[in-house]
């Protein structure tokens, strides 16, 4: 099964306005996939439908096989998402927002604990622990926000913009996370205004416009082509 298969989605928000205009697309279990395009192509559009956020108006969408019309319940636990902005509890220190978010999935205290230390070691945050989220930079925000996407262990892992407007040093060290959780076994897609960050990243890409997938292929036959 794919990780994830979208065909002819489409969404028209409530003020009229099309924001995809049926799109198929179709993400192999493992890959690294970009969907690269610029600002108001339809991006955050797509992974709010993948995550839930956003309703769809038309077509089908699955995930690990499971769709989200009928299986939604099983669709979310294989999907982690890193949305583009900032959402936490400005209060809550780093740890507990881990092991909070750990039990929404229902994990037992002592492992949502371990994995909360896991995921913080291995992003760099965990002298952060005791910190107030509010208190971190924007980096270690976007950090904290990849460990909360990770505690429940997805399949997936969506990551909207992940890098925008964080520092060069940091995204070179978030780049080189993402590649070991794939290497891992995790499959992930990011949405990118950035080629540099898609050829340095990923496998795969589809290129979206004004709501159409105008592109869909391999890295290495785009870098060919250009
Ligand atoms: P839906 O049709 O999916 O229910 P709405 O049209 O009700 O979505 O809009 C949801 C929210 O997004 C509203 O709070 C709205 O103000 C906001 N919104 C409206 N236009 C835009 C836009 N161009 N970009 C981002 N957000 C917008
Ligand atoms: P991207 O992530 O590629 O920048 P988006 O998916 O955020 O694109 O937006 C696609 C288009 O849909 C844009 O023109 C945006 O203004 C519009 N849009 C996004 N959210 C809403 C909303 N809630 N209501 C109306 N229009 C929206």
């Amino acid at each position: 099964t794919a990780a994830i298969s979208i065909k002819g989605l489409t969404k028209t928000y409530g003020n009229g306005f099309t924001a995809l205009r049926g799109i198929d697309l179709e993400v192999k279990e493992g890959d690294f996939f970009a969907l690269l395009g610029p600002n108001g192509a339809g991006k955050s559009t797509t992974i709010g439908i993948l995550s839930s956020l956003v309703n769809k108006t038309a077509g089908k969408v699955r995930v690990f096989g499971h769709d989200i019309d009928t299986d939604l319940m099983a669709a979310k636990r294989c999907i982690g998402v890193v949305p583009q902005e900032f959402n936490f509890s400005q209060f809550e220190k780093t740890f507990d927002i881990l092991v909070n978010q750990a039990g929404y999935y229902g994990i037992p205290l002592r492992q949502a604990r371990e994995r909360a230390e896991h995921y913080l070691k291995r992003l760099g945050l965990w002298d952060k622990r005791d910190v107030a989220s509010r208190m971190l930079s924007g980096g270690m925000k976007r950090r904290l926000m990849i460990a909360r996407a990770l505690i429940h262990e997805p399949k997936l892992l969506i990551l909207d913009e992940p890098t925008a407007g964080v520092d060069i040093e940091i995204r070179r060290s978030m780049w080189q996370f993402l590649q070991e959780i794939n290497a891992q076994g995790v499959t992930i897609v990011l949405t990118t205004h950035y080629l540099e960050e898609a050829e340095q990243l990923c496998r795969h890409i589809a290129i979206i416009d004004q709501g159409r997938i105008i592109h869909n292929t391999s890295m290495r036959k785009l870098l060919k082509e250009l």
